[in-house]
Protein backbone atom coordinates (compact mmCIF):
# COMPACT_ATOMS: atom_id res chain seq x y z
CA UNK A 1 0.00 0.00 0.00
CA UNK A 2 1.44 3.17 -1.23
CA UNK A 3 0.21 6.88 -0.40
CA UNK A 4 0.65 8.62 -3.61
CA UNK A 5 0.89 12.73 -3.56
CA UNK A 6 0.12 15.66 -5.85
CA UNK A 7 -1.76 16.36 -9.10
CA UNK A 8 0.64 16.81 -11.91
CA UNK A 9 0.16 20.32 -12.90
CA UNK A 10 1.81 22.97 -15.12
CA UNK A 11 4.74 20.19 -15.43
CA UNK A 12 5.01 19.47 -11.59
CA UNK A 13 3.74 17.74 -8.88
CA UNK A 14 1.98 19.76 -6.70
CA UNK A 15 0.43 18.96 -3.72
CA UNK A 16 -3.56 18.44 -3.62
CA UNK A 17 -5.44 21.72 -2.00
CA UNK A 18 -7.33 19.14 -0.19
CA UNK A 19 -6.62 16.48 2.55
CA UNK A 20 -9.14 13.60 1.09
CA UNK A 21 -7.82 10.61 -0.26
CA UNK A 22 -9.60 7.90 -2.91
CA UNK A 23 -8.27 4.38 -1.75
CA UNK A 24 -7.28 2.18 -4.61
CA UNK A 25 -8.45 -1.52 -4.18
CA UNK A 26 -7.33 -4.52 -6.33
CA UNK A 27 -10.43 -5.95 -7.78
CA UNK A 28 -8.65 -9.82 -7.24
CA UNK A 29 -8.55 -9.93 -3.39
CA UNK A 30 -10.22 -6.30 -2.48
CA UNK A 31 -6.68 -5.38 -0.73
CA UNK A 32 -6.44 -1.73 -0.63
CA UNK A 33 -3.05 -1.34 -2.95
CA UNK A 34 -2.50 2.44 -2.90
CA UNK A 35 -4.36 6.09 -2.33
CA UNK A 36 -4.25 9.23 -4.56
CA UNK A 37 -5.52 12.63 -3.54
CA UNK A 38 -9.07 13.47 -4.01
CA UNK A 39 -8.74 16.57 -6.34
CA UNK A 40 -11.21 20.09 -5.34
CA UNK A 41 -12.89 22.22 -7.66
CA UNK A 42 -9.54 24.14 -6.31
CA UNK A 43 -7.02 21.53 -7.97
CA UNK A 44 -9.57 21.84 -11.09
CA UNK A 45 -9.02 25.99 -11.45
CA UNK A 46 -5.00 25.55 -10.73
CA UNK A 47 -4.97 22.77 -13.44
CA UNK A 48 -7.30 24.86 -16.32
CA UNK A 49 -5.44 27.68 -15.55
CA UNK A 50 -2.23 25.79 -16.63
CA UNK A 51 -3.56 24.56 -19.42
CA UNK A 52 -4.82 27.72 -20.75
CA UNK A 53 -1.53 29.54 -19.99
CA UNK A 54 0.41 26.99 -21.77
CA UNK A 55 -2.54 26.86 -24.80
CA UNK A 56 -0.88 29.75 -26.59
CA UNK A 57 2.77 28.34 -27.08
CA UNK A 58 2.04 24.71 -27.11
CA UNK A 59 -0.80 25.75 -30.16
CA UNK A 60 1.98 27.95 -32.21
CA UNK A 61 4.63 25.25 -31.93
CA UNK A 62 4.95 23.50 -35.40
CA UNK A 63 3.40 20.41 -36.05
CA UNK A 64 6.86 18.58 -36.68
CA UNK A 65 7.50 19.36 -32.85
CA UNK A 66 4.38 18.18 -31.67
CA UNK A 67 5.10 14.94 -33.56
CA UNK A 68 8.25 14.82 -32.24
CA UNK A 69 7.01 14.69 -28.43
CA UNK A 70 4.03 12.51 -29.22
CA UNK A 71 6.91 9.95 -30.61
CA UNK A 72 9.13 10.88 -27.47
CA UNK A 73 5.51 10.06 -25.14
CA UNK A 74 5.15 6.94 -27.58
CA UNK A 75 8.73 5.75 -26.73
CA UNK A 76 7.70 6.55 -22.94
CA UNK A 77 5.65 4.36 -22.75
CA UNK A 78 7.21 1.36 -24.34
CA UNK A 79 9.77 2.01 -21.77
CA UNK A 80 7.30 1.32 -19.40
CA UNK A 81 5.02 -1.41 -20.95
CA UNK A 82 5.80 -3.86 -18.24
CA UNK A 83 4.74 -1.25 -15.41
CA UNK A 84 1.68 -0.14 -17.25
CA UNK A 85 0.44 -3.95 -17.48
CA UNK A 86 1.22 -4.54 -13.82
CA UNK A 87 -0.55 -1.65 -12.89
CA UNK A 88 -3.78 -1.73 -14.71
CA UNK A 89 -3.33 -5.79 -13.50
CA UNK A 90 -3.55 -4.27 -9.83
CA UNK A 91 -6.26 -1.95 -10.27
CA UNK A 92 -8.46 -3.06 -13.24
CA UNK A 93 -8.14 -6.41 -11.82
CA UNK A 94 -7.19 -7.93 -15.99
CA UNK A 95 -5.39 -10.84 -16.46
CA UNK A 96 -1.33 -9.77 -16.94
CA UNK A 97 -1.42 -11.38 -20.36
CA UNK A 98 -4.74 -9.16 -21.47
CA UNK A 99 -3.30 -5.98 -19.69
CA UNK A 100 0.38 -6.44 -21.88
CA UNK A 101 -1.71 -7.33 -24.87
CA UNK A 102 -3.95 -4.19 -24.57
CA UNK A 103 -3.94 -2.17 -22.01
CA UNK A 104 -0.44 -1.46 -22.60
CA UNK A 105 0.02 -2.21 -26.42
CA UNK A 106 -3.01 -0.55 -27.80
CA UNK A 107 -2.22 2.55 -26.61
CA UNK A 108 1.43 2.45 -27.47
CA UNK A 109 -0.38 1.79 -30.83
CA UNK A 110 -2.31 4.81 -31.03
CA UNK A 111 0.19 7.36 -29.28
CA UNK A 112 2.42 6.22 -32.20
CA UNK A 113 -0.37 6.90 -34.56
CA UNK A 114 -0.63 10.65 -33.36
CA UNK A 115 2.96 10.52 -33.65
CA UNK A 116 2.91 10.15 -37.25
CA UNK A 117 -0.62 11.86 -37.99
CA UNK A 118 1.05 15.20 -36.43
CA UNK A 119 3.67 15.35 -38.89
CA UNK A 120 1.90 15.02 -41.95
CA UNK A 121 -1.95 15.91 -41.65
CA UNK A 122 -2.40 19.65 -43.46
CA UNK A 123 -3.62 21.99 -40.83
CA UNK A 124 -4.08 24.36 -44.02
CA UNK A 125 -5.90 24.07 -47.54
CA UNK A 126 -6.92 26.15 -49.65
CA UNK A 127 -10.71 26.54 -51.54
CA UNK A 128 -11.51 28.86 -54.07
CA UNK A 129 -9.77 32.18 -52.83
CA UNK A 130 -9.82 30.85 -49.31
CA UNK A 131 -6.95 29.56 -47.48
CA UNK A 132 -8.40 27.49 -44.38
CA UNK A 133 -6.58 26.70 -41.61
CA UNK A 134 -6.90 23.77 -39.07
CA UNK A 135 -6.61 25.61 -35.33
CA UNK A 136 -6.70 23.70 -31.87
CA UNK A 137 -10.01 24.20 -29.99
CA UNK A 138 -8.20 25.38 -27.05
CA UNK A 139 -8.15 23.88 -23.24
CA UNK A 140 -9.91 19.76 -23.33
CA UNK A 141 -11.54 18.72 -20.46
CA UNK A 142 -11.07 15.05 -20.71
CA UNK A 143 -13.22 12.93 -18.27
CA UNK A 144 -12.08 8.99 -18.37
CA UNK A 145 -13.50 5.56 -17.43
CA UNK A 146 -11.76 2.74 -15.92
CA UNK A 147 -12.21 -0.21 -18.14
CA UNK A 148 -9.56 0.90 -20.90
CA UNK A 149 -7.75 3.07 -19.01
CA UNK A 150 -5.15 4.12 -20.26
CA UNK A 151 -6.17 3.46 -23.70
CA UNK A 152 -9.03 5.80 -23.17
CA UNK A 153 -6.72 8.85 -21.37
CA UNK A 154 -4.72 8.25 -24.53
CA UNK A 155 -7.41 8.36 -27.56
CA UNK A 156 -7.43 11.81 -25.60
CA UNK A 157 -4.56 13.52 -25.16
CA UNK A 158 -2.53 12.16 -27.90
CA UNK A 159 -4.82 13.70 -30.43
CA UNK A 160 -5.32 16.72 -28.49
CA UNK A 161 -1.60 17.22 -28.31
CA UNK A 162 -1.23 16.36 -31.95
CA UNK A 163 -4.09 19.10 -32.47
CA UNK A 164 -2.18 21.97 -30.11
CA UNK A 165 -4.47 21.61 -27.87
CA UNK A 166 -3.59 21.60 -23.78
CA UNK A 167 -5.55 19.47 -21.80
CA UNK A 168 -6.57 18.49 -18.14
CA UNK A 169 -7.49 14.83 -17.44
CA UNK A 170 -9.39 13.19 -14.52
CA UNK A 171 -9.28 9.52 -14.66
CA UNK A 172 -11.73 7.01 -13.07
CA UNK A 173 -11.56 7.31 -9.78
CA UNK A 174 -10.79 3.09 -9.67
CA UNK A 175 -8.01 3.61 -12.33
CA UNK A 176 -5.58 6.62 -11.08
CA UNK A 177 -3.01 4.84 -10.87
CA UNK A 178 -2.10 4.17 -14.49
CA UNK A 179 -2.35 7.73 -15.14
CA UNK A 180 -0.13 8.54 -13.37
CA UNK A 181 2.12 6.37 -14.72
CA UNK A 182 0.90 8.24 -17.92
CA UNK A 183 1.67 11.61 -16.45
CA UNK A 184 5.57 10.90 -15.43
CA UNK A 185 5.57 9.38 -19.37
CA UNK A 186 4.33 12.84 -20.51
CA UNK A 187 6.66 14.64 -18.19
CA UNK A 188 9.51 12.60 -19.37
CA UNK A 189 8.62 12.94 -23.25
CA UNK A 190 9.89 17.23 -22.74
CA UNK A 191 5.89 18.36 -23.35
CA UNK A 192 6.17 21.60 -22.28
CA UNK A 193 4.55 22.66 -18.63
CA UNK A 194 1.12 23.27 -18.67
CA UNK A 195 0.01 21.07 -21.36
CA UNK A 196 -0.87 18.26 -20.15
CA UNK A 197 -2.10 18.43 -16.58
CA UNK A 198 -3.87 15.49 -14.07
CA UNK A 199 -6.49 15.87 -11.67
CA UNK A 200 -7.51 12.95 -9.57
CA UNK A 201 -10.62 12.92 -8.16
CA UNK A 202 -14.27 12.08 -7.87
CA UNK A 203 -16.69 11.82 -10.54
CA UNK A 204 -19.47 14.38 -9.09
CA UNK A 205 -16.79 16.88 -7.39
CA UNK A 206 -13.45 16.68 -9.56
CA UNK A 207 -15.36 15.46 -12.73
CA UNK A 208 -18.06 18.07 -12.35
CA UNK A 209 -16.02 21.20 -11.97
CA UNK A 210 -13.68 20.22 -14.96
CA UNK A 211 -16.92 20.29 -17.00
CA UNK A 212 -18.33 23.30 -16.23
CA UNK A 213 -15.11 25.28 -15.73
CA UNK A 214 -15.21 28.17 -17.98
CA UNK A 215 -11.70 28.44 -19.22
CA UNK A 216 -12.67 24.65 -21.21
CA UNK A 217 -13.57 24.59 -24.34
CA UNK A 218 -14.10 21.36 -25.66
CA UNK A 219 -15.12 18.19 -23.04
CA UNK A 220 -14.24 15.12 -24.19
CA UNK A 221 -15.99 12.20 -22.43
CA UNK A 222 -16.19 8.37 -22.18
CA UNK A 223 -18.27 6.76 -19.81
CA UNK A 224 -22.20 6.00 -19.00
CA UNK A 225 -25.04 7.61 -21.09
CA UNK A 226 -26.20 9.12 -17.58
CA UNK A 227 -23.29 10.95 -16.74
CA UNK A 228 -22.77 11.96 -20.70
CA UNK A 229 -26.52 13.69 -20.80
CA UNK A 230 -25.70 15.80 -17.70
CA UNK A 231 -22.17 16.63 -19.32
CA UNK A 232 -23.96 17.64 -22.59
CA UNK A 233 -26.35 19.65 -20.53
CA UNK A 234 -23.83 21.58 -18.63
CA UNK A 235 -21.73 21.92 -21.71
CA UNK A 236 -24.80 23.41 -23.92
CA UNK A 237 -25.27 26.04 -21.21
CA UNK A 238 -21.60 27.26 -21.78
CA UNK A 239 -22.37 26.83 -26.02
CA UNK A 240 -19.23 24.24 -24.67
CA UNK A 241 -18.13 21.64 -27.47
CA UNK A 242 -18.72 18.18 -26.10
CA UNK A 243 -17.58 14.67 -27.39
CA UNK A 244 -18.85 11.73 -26.00
CA UNK A 245 -18.13 8.11 -25.93
CA UNK A 246 -21.43 6.51 -24.46
CA UNK A 247 -22.34 2.70 -23.77
CA UNK A 248 -23.60 0.29 -26.09
CA UNK A 249 -25.84 -3.03 -26.75
CA UNK A 250 -24.33 -4.09 -29.92
CA UNK A 251 -25.23 -7.19 -31.96
CA UNK A 252 -23.05 -9.88 -33.42
CA UNK A 253 -25.28 -11.26 -36.53
CA UNK A 254 -24.52 -14.10 -37.29
CA UNK A 255 -26.05 -15.42 -41.20
CA UNK A 256 -27.55 -18.37 -42.51
CA UNK A 257 -24.47 -18.85 -44.46
CA UNK A 258 -22.11 -17.97 -41.81
CA UNK A 259 -19.19 -20.44 -40.12
CA UNK A 260 -21.43 -20.86 -37.21
CA UNK A 261 -18.84 -22.66 -34.99
CA UNK A 262 -16.35 -19.21 -35.47
CA UNK A 263 -18.86 -16.66 -35.23
CA UNK A 264 -20.19 -17.83 -31.80
CA UNK A 265 -16.63 -18.77 -30.70
CA UNK A 266 -15.27 -15.56 -31.52
CA UNK A 267 -18.09 -13.68 -30.19
CA UNK A 268 -18.69 -15.44 -26.94
CA UNK A 269 -14.57 -14.60 -26.73
CA UNK A 270 -15.46 -10.79 -27.63
CA UNK A 271 -18.24 -10.84 -24.55
CA UNK A 272 -15.93 -12.37 -22.57
CA UNK A 273 -12.65 -10.12 -22.99
CA UNK A 274 -11.97 -7.68 -20.05
CA UNK A 275 -14.42 -9.42 -18.07
CA UNK A 276 -17.47 -8.16 -20.50
CA UNK A 277 -16.55 -4.50 -19.68
CA UNK A 278 -16.21 -3.29 -22.99
CA UNK A 279 -18.35 -0.43 -24.42
CA UNK A 280 -17.95 -1.98 -27.94
CA UNK A 281 -18.67 -5.91 -26.80
CA UNK A 282 -21.12 -7.68 -29.21
CA UNK A 283 -23.73 -8.44 -25.73
CA UNK A 284 -26.81 -9.86 -28.48
CA UNK A 285 -25.90 -12.66 -30.72
CA UNK A 286 -28.46 -13.04 -33.36
CA UNK A 287 -28.57 -16.47 -34.74
CA UNK A 288 -31.22 -18.09 -37.14
CA UNK A 289 -34.07 -20.40 -35.74
CA UNK A 290 -32.74 -23.25 -38.19
CA UNK A 291 -29.03 -22.89 -36.41
CA UNK A 292 -30.47 -21.74 -33.01
CA UNK A 293 -30.17 -24.70 -30.90
CA UNK A 294 -26.79 -25.39 -32.41
CA UNK A 295 -25.45 -22.30 -32.07
CA UNK A 296 -26.85 -21.69 -28.44
CA UNK A 297 -24.72 -25.35 -27.69
CA UNK A 298 -21.52 -23.94 -28.68
CA UNK A 299 -22.22 -20.76 -26.80
CA UNK A 300 -22.44 -22.57 -23.69
CA UNK A 301 -19.23 -25.01 -24.02
CA UNK A 302 -16.82 -21.54 -25.41
CA UNK A 303 -18.57 -19.82 -22.36
CA UNK A 304 -17.80 -22.70 -19.49
CA UNK A 305 -14.28 -23.13 -21.20
CA UNK A 306 -13.83 -19.16 -20.06
CA UNK A 307 -14.32 -20.58 -15.92
CA UNK A 308 -11.76 -19.25 -14.29
CA UNK A 309 -10.20 -17.70 -16.73
CA UNK A 310 -11.43 -14.28 -17.12
CA UNK A 311 -10.83 -11.66 -14.25
CA UNK A 312 -13.20 -10.17 -11.83
CA UNK A 313 -15.55 -6.76 -12.62
CA UNK A 314 -13.71 -4.00 -11.08
CA UNK A 315 -15.71 -3.20 -7.69
CA UNK A 316 -18.14 -4.24 -5.64
CA UNK A 317 -20.84 -1.96 -7.08
CA UNK A 318 -20.43 -3.19 -10.62
CA UNK A 319 -20.07 -6.91 -9.09
CA UNK A 320 -23.80 -6.59 -7.85
CA UNK A 321 -24.80 -4.27 -10.94
CA UNK A 322 -24.01 -6.79 -13.47
CA UNK A 323 -25.58 -10.12 -11.08
CA UNK A 324 -28.66 -7.74 -10.34
CA UNK A 325 -29.11 -8.12 -14.07
CA UNK A 326 -28.66 -12.05 -14.51
CA UNK A 327 -31.09 -11.83 -11.65
CA UNK A 328 -33.32 -10.06 -13.71
CA UNK A 329 -33.05 -12.06 -17.16
CA UNK A 330 -33.83 -15.43 -14.87
CA UNK A 331 -36.90 -13.75 -13.66
CA UNK A 332 -38.08 -12.38 -17.32
CA UNK A 333 -37.96 -15.74 -18.33
CA UNK A 334 -34.60 -15.82 -20.45
CA UNK A 335 -32.99 -19.49 -20.16
CA UNK A 336 -29.18 -19.51 -18.30
CA UNK A 337 -26.78 -21.97 -20.14
CA UNK A 338 -23.84 -21.17 -18.76
CA UNK A 339 -23.26 -19.09 -15.26
CA UNK A 340 -25.63 -17.85 -13.08
CA UNK A 341 -26.21 -15.01 -10.67
CA UNK A 342 -24.34 -17.01 -7.82
CA UNK A 343 -20.77 -15.89 -6.79
CA UNK A 344 -17.97 -18.08 -8.01
CA UNK A 345 -15.28 -17.28 -5.31
CA UNK A 346 -15.61 -15.75 -2.00
CA UNK A 347 -13.26 -12.99 -2.23
CA UNK A 348 -12.79 -10.79 -5.19
CA UNK A 349 -15.59 -9.00 -7.61
CA UNK A 350 -16.10 -12.01 -9.67
CA UNK A 351 -19.00 -12.43 -11.97
CA UNK A 352 -19.23 -16.18 -13.62
CA UNK A 353 -19.29 -16.08 -17.50
CA UNK A 354 -22.54 -16.06 -18.23
CA UNK A 355 -24.88 -16.95 -21.08
CA UNK A 356 -28.63 -16.59 -21.68
CA UNK A 357 -30.79 -18.33 -24.21
CA UNK A 358 -34.43 -17.84 -25.38
CA UNK A 359 -33.88 -13.59 -25.28
CA UNK A 360 -36.42 -11.66 -26.39
CA UNK A 361 -36.32 -8.64 -27.53
CA UNK A 362 -38.13 -6.63 -24.96
CA UNK A 363 -36.49 -8.20 -22.02
CA UNK A 364 -34.04 -5.76 -19.56
CA UNK A 365 -30.71 -7.60 -20.92
CA UNK A 366 -31.80 -7.42 -24.49
CA UNK A 367 -32.03 -3.48 -24.08
CA UNK A 368 -29.63 -2.60 -21.54
CA UNK A 369 -25.97 -2.44 -21.04
CA UNK A 370 -24.93 -4.94 -18.57
CA UNK A 371 -20.75 -4.37 -18.53
CA UNK A 372 -20.48 -7.14 -17.12
CA UNK A 373 -19.46 -11.13 -18.86
CA UNK A 374 -22.97 -11.89 -20.13
CA UNK A 375 -24.44 -12.75 -23.28
CA UNK A 376 -27.77 -12.83 -24.50
CA UNK A 377 -28.79 -15.29 -27.65
CA UNK A 378 -31.43 -14.04 -29.94
CA UNK A 379 -33.66 -15.57 -32.60
CA UNK A 380 -34.45 -14.68 -35.70
CA UNK A 381 -36.88 -15.72 -38.55
CA UNK A 382 -35.35 -13.59 -41.74
CA UNK A 383 -32.57 -11.06 -42.52
CA UNK A 384 -35.32 -8.18 -42.33
CA UNK A 385 -36.04 -9.39 -38.44
CA UNK A 386 -32.49 -9.57 -37.62
CA UNK A 387 -31.96 -5.99 -39.16
CA UNK A 388 -34.88 -4.94 -36.95
CA UNK A 389 -33.84 -6.43 -34.07
CA UNK A 390 -29.90 -5.19 -34.24
CA UNK A 391 -30.94 -1.85 -34.95
CA UNK A 392 -33.96 -2.16 -32.18
CA UNK A 393 -32.45 -0.87 -29.26
CA UNK A 394 -30.77 3.32 -28.17
CA UNK A 395 -27.65 2.32 -28.82
CA UNK A 396 -25.33 2.47 -31.84
CA UNK A 397 -21.93 1.85 -31.24
CA UNK A 398 -20.61 -1.49 -32.98
CA UNK A 399 -21.65 -4.91 -34.31
CA UNK A 400 -20.30 -7.94 -36.30
CA UNK A 401 -22.19 -9.31 -39.01
CA UNK A 402 -20.74 -12.84 -40.07
CA UNK A 403 -21.83 -14.42 -43.44
CA UNK A 404 -20.58 -17.11 -45.97
CA UNK A 405 -19.51 -14.46 -48.43
CA UNK A 406 -18.27 -11.02 -47.82
CA UNK A 407 -20.41 -9.19 -50.18
CA UNK A 408 -23.53 -10.62 -48.46
CA UNK A 409 -21.85 -9.17 -45.12
CA UNK A 410 -21.43 -5.86 -46.17
CA UNK A 411 -24.93 -5.27 -47.45
CA UNK A 412 -26.17 -6.04 -44.53
CA UNK A 413 -23.91 -4.14 -42.45
CA UNK A 414 -24.72 -1.15 -44.14
CA UNK A 415 -28.10 -0.91 -43.17
CA UNK A 416 -26.52 -1.25 -39.19
CA UNK A 417 -27.40 1.51 -37.62
CA UNK A 418 -24.16 1.63 -35.61
CA UNK A 419 -20.22 2.89 -35.55
CA UNK A 420 -18.48 -0.10 -36.47
CA UNK A 421 -19.00 -3.35 -37.77
CA UNK A 422 -16.31 -6.32 -37.84
CA UNK A 423 -16.96 -8.39 -41.26
CA UNK A 424 -16.74 -12.25 -40.98
CA UNK A 425 -14.30 -10.97 -37.45
CA UNK A 426 -12.67 -8.49 -38.88
CA UNK A 427 -9.32 -6.87 -36.33
CA UNK A 428 -9.23 -3.78 -35.00
CA UNK A 429 -7.85 -0.65 -36.47
CA UNK A 430 -6.48 1.88 -34.26
CA UNK A 431 -6.69 4.31 -37.49
CA UNK A 432 -10.29 3.55 -37.89
CA UNK A 433 -13.13 5.90 -36.11
CA UNK A 434 -15.00 4.73 -33.20
CA UNK A 435 -17.87 6.44 -31.63
CA UNK A 436 -21.43 5.94 -31.96
CA UNK A 437 -24.64 7.00 -33.65
CA UNK A 438 -28.14 7.48 -31.57
CA UNK A 439 -27.73 7.73 -27.70
CA UNK A 440 -23.92 5.51 -28.12
CA UNK A 441 -22.51 9.33 -28.13
CA UNK A 442 -21.09 12.03 -30.12
CA UNK A 443 -18.23 12.72 -32.23
CA UNK A 444 -15.62 9.98 -33.09
CA UNK A 445 -12.16 8.79 -31.63
CA UNK A 446 -9.01 7.27 -33.12
CA UNK A 447 -7.55 8.41 -36.62
CA UNK A 448 -7.57 11.31 -38.54
CA UNK A 449 -11.14 11.73 -37.89
CA UNK A 450 -10.15 11.71 -33.98
CA UNK A 451 -8.19 14.73 -34.62
CA UNK A 452 -10.42 16.87 -36.39
CA UNK A 453 -12.18 16.46 -32.96
CA UNK A 454 -9.80 18.79 -31.68
CA UNK A 455 -9.66 21.22 -34.35
CA UNK A 456 -11.47 23.97 -35.50
CA UNK A 457 -11.34 26.28 -38.98
CA UNK A 458 -10.20 29.67 -39.90
CA UNK A 459 -11.11 30.70 -43.12
CA UNK A 460 -8.93 33.96 -45.08
CA UNK A 461 -10.35 34.96 -48.18
CA UNK A 462 -8.01 37.01 -50.89
P1 LIG B 1 -19.34 6.98 -15.04
O1 LIG B 1 -19.81 7.36 -13.69
O2 LIG B 1 -20.00 7.53 -16.22
O3 LIG B 1 -17.76 7.31 -15.07
C1 LIG B 1 -17.02 7.83 -16.15
C2 LIG B 1 -16.19 9.02 -15.70
O4 LIG B 1 -17.06 10.13 -15.38
C3 LIG B 1 -15.38 8.77 -14.43
O5 LIG B 1 -14.16 9.47 -14.48
C4 LIG B 1 -16.29 9.36 -13.38
O6 LIG B 1 -15.66 9.63 -12.16
C5 LIG B 1 -16.80 10.59 -14.07
N1 LIG B 1 -18.02 11.16 -13.49
C6 LIG B 1 -18.96 10.55 -12.73
N2 LIG B 1 -19.93 11.43 -12.38
C7 LIG B 1 -19.59 12.62 -12.94
C8 LIG B 1 -20.19 13.92 -12.93
N3 LIG B 1 -21.33 14.18 -12.30
N4 LIG B 1 -19.56 14.92 -13.62
C9 LIG B 1 -18.41 14.68 -14.26
N5 LIG B 1 -17.79 13.49 -14.29
C10 LIG B 1 -18.37 12.46 -13.64
O7 LIG B 1 -19.33 5.43 -15.16
P2 LIG B 1 -19.22 4.37 -13.96
O8 LIG B 1 -20.06 4.79 -12.79
O9 LIG B 1 -17.80 4.18 -13.67
O10 LIG B 1 -19.86 3.08 -14.64
C11 LIG B 1 -21.28 2.97 -14.71
C12 LIG B 1 -21.72 2.36 -16.03
O11 LIG B 1 -21.28 3.18 -17.10
C13 LIG B 1 -21.14 1.01 -16.37
O12 LIG B 1 -21.81 -0.02 -15.76
C14 LIG B 1 -21.25 0.99 -17.86
O13 LIG B 1 -22.53 0.60 -18.24
C15 LIG B 1 -21.04 2.41 -18.24
N6 LIG B 1 -19.65 2.65 -18.70
C16 LIG B 1 -19.44 2.79 -20.02
C17 LIG B 1 -18.16 2.99 -20.47
C18 LIG B 1 -17.85 3.15 -21.90
O14 LIG B 1 -16.71 2.96 -22.33
N7 LIG B 1 -18.79 3.55 -22.73
C19 LIG B 1 -17.08 3.04 -19.57
C20 LIG B 1 -17.35 2.91 -18.21
C21 LIG B 1 -18.64 2.73 -17.80
P3 LIG B 1 -15.64 8.47 -11.03
O15 LIG B 1 -14.69 7.46 -11.51
O16 LIG B 1 -15.19 9.14 -9.81
O17 LIG B 1 -17.04 7.94 -10.93
MG1 LIG C 1 -18.97 6.59 -11.31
Amino acid sequence: MKAYDGMYIGGAWRPAAGQDVIEVVNPVDEQVIGTVPAGTAEDVDAAVRAARDALPGWAATPPAERAARLAALRDGLVARADEIAETVTAELGSPLKFSQAVHAAVPIAVAGSYAELAATYSFEEKTGNSVVHHEPIGVVAAITPWNYPLHQIVAKVAPALAAGCTIVVKPAEDTPLVARLFAEAVHEAGVPAGVFNLVTGLGPVAGQALAEHPGVDLVSFTGSTAVGRRIAAIAAGQIKKVALELGGKSANVILPTADLAKAVNVGVANVMSNSGQTCSAWTRMLVHRDRYDEAVELAATAAAKYGDRIGPVVNAKQRDRVRGYIEKGVAEGARLVAGGPEAPRETGFFVSPTVFADVTEDMTIAQEEIFGPVLSILQYEDEEDALRIANGTVYGLAGAVWAGDETEAVAFARRMDTGQVDINGGRFNPLAPFGGYKQSGVGRELGVHGLAEYLQTKSLQF
